[in-house]
């Protein structure tokens, strides 16, 4: 399965593991990343990796913590990586719950250590800060072993998001009918093409390049842990373990989704603050919504002389995310649109 790849030379790193990948059975050790702080001199930074192997058959990387107040998908991996019989396993798990690990202590959605948020930083750089070091060893060393990607987001302490499995946009055809696939075995309540204004600096967009089959999610958020989302996360990721013939189900599952697929729809999708004050939303998730219909209101509370900015929706769709804090300031995300995928899908 990953023959034809193309594999990038892994560069000079001072990075190591402690867990051995080839190895059968169940490990649990740590990705150290020599750092060298004014209290620890020849310290380590450890990035929590257990390897499940038996026998052989493709693997699976499963990525959670890639921002820090993202909870669910971590819970779940953390599941795996307790529960998990190896016999149950064909193949191998490579089961990472926390990759930005300073920003999950400090629950963070960035690094406390030099700030940078890790999925703006692939492909990495060996003899980088931090943050940069961790994604160049998953660049050069662990998406290389891997023949699918699951990388479990929420929206974090800023977006609340409706729970879904997210499909990252490739320019190889096949591996985009193989990623549909495995994100609607994901079976979330709402699959979603997603592009980041076309952003390569993600995991997900660096997994894609190295053809592996790429499976995100968006997981509620509002820096919470939702009931519901957890259990649509656990559930989603057995179905792609299933869907890949890595960890077969006990018991097969019904679908629940329609098989719907939506897009966010370039700049259009985003509604952005305009003023200084506090956001009032027109609209909850999964409302329908128009483009050119209002969408919220700036109030300068502190000023009332001031009338309230109006904010309106520029595309058609439903209200797929929200921004949690009421306060904002220009530039801020307050709303997401999704609208109906235009793509090819099979
Ligand atoms: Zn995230």
């Amino acid at each position: 399965m990953t023959s034809s790849r193309q594999k990038p030379a892994p560069r000079p790193s001072s990075a190591f593991l402690t867990v051995d990948p080839e190895k059968d059975g169940k490990q649990v050790g740590f990705l150290m990343i020599p750092h060298s702080p004014d209290d620890d001199a020849w310290g380590a930074t450890r990035i929590p990796v257990a390897i499940i192997k038996n026998g052989s058959g493709p693997t699976a990387i499963l990525e959670g913590g890639n921002h820090g107040d993202e909870y669910e998908g971590p819970i779940a991996i953390c599941d795996l990586i307790r529960n998990l019989d190896p016999g149950r396993v064909q193949g191998r798990l490579i089961l990472m719950p926390a990759n930005n690990v300073h920003a999950v202590i400090a629950g963070k959605r960035t690094s406390s250590v030099d700030g940078l948020n890790f999925n703006r930083t692939f492909p990495g750089d060996p003899r980088g800060t931090i943050t940069q070091q961790i994604s160049a060893f998953l660049s050069d060393h662990i998406l290389p072993l891997g023949d699918a990607f699951l990388d479990l987001h929420s929206g974090g302490s800023s977006l609340d998001i409706i729970p879904s499995a997210i499909v990252e946009p490739t320019d190889d055809p096949q591996l985009h009918k193989r990623n549909v696939a495995a994100v609607q075995a994901f079976d979330a309540p709402m699959t979603v093409v997603i592009a980041n204004l076309g952003e390569p600096r993600t995991a997900t967009a660096t997994a894609c390049r190295q053809g592996l089959v790429t499976v995100g999610t968006e997981m509620a958020g509002a820096g919470t842990v939702s009931l519901d989302a957890l259990k649509i996360c656990r559930r989603g990721v057995a179905n792609v373990l299933d869907h890949l013939g890595i960890v077969a189900r006990d018991t097969p599952e019904p679908r629940r989704g329609d098989g719907q697929v939506l897009e966010l729809p370039g700049t259009a999708a985003y509604v952005y603050a305009t003023a200084d004050g506090i956001f009032e939303p027109f609209h909850a998730n999964g409302e329908k919504v128009s483009a050119g219909q209002p969408a919220g209101r700036i109030h300068c509370t502190w000023d009332p002389t001031r009338p309230p900015e109006t904010l309106h929706y520029a595309a058609d769709g439903i209200l797929y995310g929200r921004r949690q804090p009421g306060r904002v300031r220009p530039g801020n995300c307050c709303l997401i649109v999704a609208a109906p995928y235009r793509g090819v899908l099979s």
